[in-house]
């Protein structure tokens, strides 16, 4: 679903056109100094097309002033967003901080739209003309008071959306996918109230009234992340949701819905065959996979060291994971999931030139060569590999490689190019 990032300065108007857009108006909370703001995307629908607002307010201006600040929001925008609308006060005309975020904003490859706000009546209306001096197209006059031209605008937004992509992961560009996932009682809500913080309140209102949306758009050390089927997750009073076996599908599709898992598991608890099962799916489904070892609080010196020995032990398949140990309780490092989720993400995007690859693989067949089966010595002849997401190694040999060498090449595969928080499959092809 693209998505549309909204930049403005402060008081132009933002947070009632965004408001607007959405077609409510408790969605967004005023701005205030001083409040970080974790939430700041929302799901949008016009014209039966559904897409995502990121409002990109909420940063203070910091000690570079409030032109550097808003020159930040034009660049964090250009990176994430499809489309971004660039609101103006039409009263107040272009100052510097518009022109310096426009100047920004022309050399993106992204489209982008001026909103001339508080253009209240035909009095006003040469004040949005003015406009066109920023040098990004035609201004459109709109009163975020009225909601006079938000309909206008909206239609222009969705004229300038790319065409709807085929289901490539990261080929719209919007926030990464990320599924929160783990037996219960293990803190996934509370992992994910503690992420989005007060939002949350506001949200739960929302959704009281309207479609609960699915998925929970959450920003996290700087950038946004689309926690999928989070919806189960939001309500306090939770229905019994039947069966494990439903609710086990329903990890699975959340977990192939996303490009990463968070597994949570109870650190304070022995480590169950439930939570090796979440594990076993995430390995299956080839996500990448952030470990949170949660309720920290509750782990003494005696309980950590039985953890790491459980893990140990029975994560053979995945010690590749990402670990964070967090308490959703008192917030204990709960800042380290998001950069565990950006080198998981990095190791699953990699790709590795053949050029590269073949080098390194020609040294490690030379060093140690498959084992001999049947008489005959298979010959590893080229390696290549095929895609990211997730990464997949394809041999392609003179005859069948053991399961034993195989993972002997993956773990020096690893050992050279890292791969941290992704798995790899390797597959053999066999040429006559
Ligand atoms: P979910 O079923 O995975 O969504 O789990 P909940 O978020 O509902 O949490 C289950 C219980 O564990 C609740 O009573 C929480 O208050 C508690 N809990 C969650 N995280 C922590 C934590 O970090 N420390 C402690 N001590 N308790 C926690």
């Amino acid at each position: 679903q693209p998505v549309l990032a909204v930049v403005g300065r402060p008081n132009v108007g933002k947070s009632t056109l965004v408001n607007r857009l959405l077609g409510r108006r408790e969605a967004v909370v005023q701005d205030k100094p001083g409040v970080t703001r974790d939430r700041v995307a929302y799901d949008a629908l016009w014209n039966g097309r559904r897409f995502t607002v990121v409002d990109t307010g909420g940063w203070e201006p910091g000690a570079k002033g409030l032109q550097a600040a808003v020159a930040q929001q034009a660049e964090m925008a250009m990176s994430t967003a499809d489309a971004v609308l660039l609101v103006v006060d039409a009263q107040v005309g272009a100052t510097a901080t518009e022109e310096a975020v426009a100047r920004v904003l022309r050399r993106s490859k992204r489209p982008v739209l001026v909103a001339a706000n508080k253009v209240d009546d035909e009095r006003t209306a040469a004040d949005a003309a003015a406009l066109w001096s920023l040098g990004l197209g035609e201004p459109r006059p709109i009163s975020g008071l009225h909601g006079r031209g938000s309909g206008d605008l909206l239609d222009a937004i969705l004229d300038v959306f790319p065409e709807v992509p085929h289901e490539q992961f990261g080929a719209t560009g919007g926030p990464r996918r990320v599924a929160l996932v783990g037996k219960p009682n293990v803190g996934k809500s509370s992992l994910l109230n503690r992420l989005t913080g007060e939002q949350r309140a506001v949200v739960d209102d929302v959704a009281g009234t309207t479609v609960d949306p699915v998925d929970s758009l959450v920003q996290l050390d700087g950038e946004v992340w689309r926690f999928v089927d989070t919806a189960g997750l939001r309500k306090r009073v939770r229905t019994a949701s039947g069966t494990e076996y439903y609710a086990s599908l329903r990890t699975k599709a959340a977990i192939e819905a996303a490009e990463v898992a968070v597994v949570l598991i109870d650190a304070s608890e022995p480590l169950t065959e439930q939570d090796l099962r979440v594990i076993g799916m995430v390995i299956e489904a080839g996500r990448a996979l952030v470990l949170v070892c949660n309720k920290w609080d509750l782990v003494d010196e005696d309980r950590r060291h039985r953890l790491d020995k459980e893990l140990d032990r029975e994560m053979v398949r995945a010690r590749w994971a990402e670990r964070v140990n967090v308490s959703a309780e008192t917030g204990r490092s709960v800042a380290k999931l998001a950069p565990a989720l950006r080198t998981a993400l990095e190791s699953w995007d990699t790709r590795i030139p053949t050029g590269r690859l073949n080098s390194w693989l020609s040294d490690l067949v030379a060093a140690s060569p498959p084992p001999v089966r049947g008489g005959k010595q298979p010959k590893i002849l080229f390696a290549t590999q095929a895609h990211p997401r997730p990464p997949t190694l394809v041999l392609f040999t003179t005859g069948f490689l053991e399961a034993g060498y195989r993972r002997f090449v993956e773990r020096r595969f690893r050992e050279e190019f890292g791969f941290t928080g992704s798995p790899v499959r390797i597959s053999v092809r066999v040429r006559e």
